[in-house]
């Protein structure tokens, strides 16, 4: 069996189906990387701006822990996991429908598989879209979108 790693949310919506879906793929041991927006600090924390410093240093944490997944586990797969109505994502961009948050965050979640593919060329990186249909987390949908 593969050993994988998963960059999810904190969002604690995710704690239960996640977890669920996870298992279910095999993926019940993963290595968990849990930050607020999953990795939207990979995605829009490449550039080093005075007011984006907390953005760049998520982004230096997240690659850090992922570095370290790959050295110290042998991580071959990476799971880049985003959800809907996350506060990351809304605090940072003003959506005017759930379509338009949906294609930022699957841009993001693209725009972070290259740049991970591009530091780590032997890592599979899966792309899953969480679709959370109530507030508490109980109905969920998943997408494999890569
Ligand atoms: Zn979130």
């Amino acid at each position: 069996m593969s050993v994988s790693a998963v960059f999810r949310c904190m969002d604690s919506r995710l704690n239960g189906r996640f977890g669920d879906w996870l298992r279910g793929k095999g993926f019940e041991s993963s290595d968990m990387i849990s930050i607020t927006g999953s990795t939207l600090a990979i995605a829009q924390g490449s550039i080093w701006l005075p007011w984006r410093w907390s953005l760049w240093m998520e982004k230096v944490v997240l690659m850090r822990q992922l570095h370290l997944a790959v050295q110290l586990h042998g991580v071959t797969i990476i799971v880049v996991a985003h959800h809907s109505t996350c506060g990351a994502y809304a605090r940072r961009h003003c959506f005017s429908s759930f379509k338009k948050e949906k294609e930022k965050q699957l841009a993001d979640m693209k725009k972070t598989k290259k740049i991970i593919n591009r530091k780590f060329p032997g890592l599979t990186v899966m792309l899953v879209w969480t679709e959370l249909q109530d507030n508490d987390g109980k109905n969920v949908c998943f997408s494999v979108i890569e």
